[in-house]
């Protein structure tokens, strides 16, 4: 009905919401440039795509509701809480639908207010309803009432990558390409897309008890730019020097937080500063510009 959407790129699809549920399309796909489009249909569809895969497109469907309000959802259990919020597990019970489980992220007016969160919250929003990635946690749309203003998102059930390592202990090198590989290709895409994420660390990184892949949920320091930009922004131990700096920096300071947790995984500890409560006042630090 004349409004946009979000914009694909390449490899990505559309049109499965038929295959599935035999309903009309929902949205109209426009392509902005000349674009190649394979097409399958139902019969080489459901006998070429197999179970997994099936599901995770199943998934994504619900994903896409985003009609759901919050009448439609009943708690189910708590899931966690954070900076802003408590954060929940509910459960649809819409007409029609069988049950489908969502969490959802609830954040104070009064804080939004009192913290000036409007423009983070308004732009968290932005970045995440664009992204479709099945290493990035989905937002499925944001709902209000008179006190909160609330995340619907997918439930990401795993353990942070923080304790996973942990729980290893040293990686090896296949245990590290595995993981570096699943952050190397979650940034190419939002690199692709000009979205800068900004803080990789392994506390933002799920890995999903199911599937052991990842799922990267916070999107609190991402920014969409055009090729260059200069906020302080991060997590010291996993930042660029060039952010540090404040001259100026661009997408490749994700590729250096992901080679600070290459490290972290195969030899223990970060490579900089590591003993440092606050590595910006430790000697250290000037390795660090150095290097
Ligand atoms: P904040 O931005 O306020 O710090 P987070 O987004 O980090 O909040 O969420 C706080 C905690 O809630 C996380 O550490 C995690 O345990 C849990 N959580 C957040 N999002 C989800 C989700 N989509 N699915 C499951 N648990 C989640
Ligand atoms: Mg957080």
């Amino acid at each position: 009905k004349g409004k946009y959407i979000r914009t694909l790129g390449e490899k990505e699809y559309f049109g499965e919401r038929t295959l599935f549920k035999n309903e009309p399309r929902s949205a109209t796909a426009i392509a902005n440039e000349s674009a190649e489009i394979l097409h399958i249909d139902k019969e080489d569809f459901t006998g070429i795509v197999e179970q997994n895969m099936m599901e995770y497109m199943r998934n994504r469907l619900y994903l896409q509701d985003s009609s759901l309000t919050l009448n439609e959802l009943s708690f189910e259990a708590h899931l966690g809480s954070g900076n802003y919020g408590n954060v929940s597990l509910v459960s649809s019970k819409k007409l029609g639908n069988e049950k489908f489980c969502y969490a959802i992220k609830g954040i104070s007016r009064n804080q939004i207010d009192y913290e000036q969160l409007h423009n983070n919250l308004e732009l968290e929003r932005k970045i995440l309803l664009q992204i479709d990635h099945p290493f990035i946690v989905k937002l499925v749309k944001t709902l209000k009432d008179s006190r909160f203003i609330y995340f619907l998102m997918e439930v990401v059930n795993g353990k942070e990558l923080f304790d996973v390592i942990r729980d290893i202990g040293l990686l090896t090198k296949k245990q590290a390409q595995f993981y570096g590989g699943s952050m190397l290709l979650a940034m190419e895409y939002l690199h692709e897309r000009k979205f800068i994420y900004r803080d990789i660390k392994p506390e933002n990184i799920m890995v999903l008890y199911k599937t052991g892949y990842i799922k990267i949920i916070d999107f609190g320091t991402a920014k969409q730019i055009e090729d260059c930009t200069n906020t302080i922004i991060g997590t010291p131990h996993y930042m660029a020097p060039e952010v540090i700096l404040g001259g100026g920096y661009s997408f490749t300071v994700d590729i250096w937080s992901i080679a600070v947790c290459l490290y972290e995984f195969l030899c223990g500890g970060v490579p900089f500063a590591e003993n440092a409560e606050d590595p910006s006042k430790k000697t250290n630090y000037l390795i660090f510009l150095i290097f």
